[in-house]
């Protein structure tokens, strides 16, 4: 959670807060925790022999796990209901996102580049 500095009014006019000059700190803040996460996480895969493996996860809310199939959600849609009538994969929104992550994630090398959507469908 960030804080937000309060509005600053002086004889009825808002003035600068200073929140805008703090912006930048904070996202880089952000993208310093991001990085520290996947450090730890790295070093915890080394000690019990395992790798980490990083994955696009862009669209894979909008494609089956299961056939692949390109099912359309707004972010308001959580389930996830595949119309291919070989499939019928029916689960949570992110249940079928982990899954299709995890799809991308198994076989890959991570030798070349991060494995996207985009390889799987072509
Ligand atoms: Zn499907």
């Amino acid at each position: 959670m960030k804080r937000r500095n309060k509005p600053k009014k002086i004889d009825g006019i808002f003035v600068p807060n200073g929140q805008a000059a703090s912006t930048g700190i904070n996202k880089s803040w952000s993208d310093n925790g991001v990085a520290s996460f996947l450090e730890i996480l790295s070093q915890v895969a080394q000690k019990y022999g395992t790798r980490i493996i990083k994955v696009n996860p862009n669209g894979t809310s909008q494609y089956c796990s299961n056939c692949l199939n390109r099912v359309s959600k707004t972010l308001s849609d959580r389930w996830h209901n595949c119309d291919n009538d070989s499939c019928n994969l029916s689960c949570d929104r992110d249940y079928n996102s982990a899954m299709l992550i995890k799809r991308l994630a198994v076989g890959s090398s991570q030798d070349k580049k991060l494995p996207s959507l985009r390889d799987l469908l072509s």
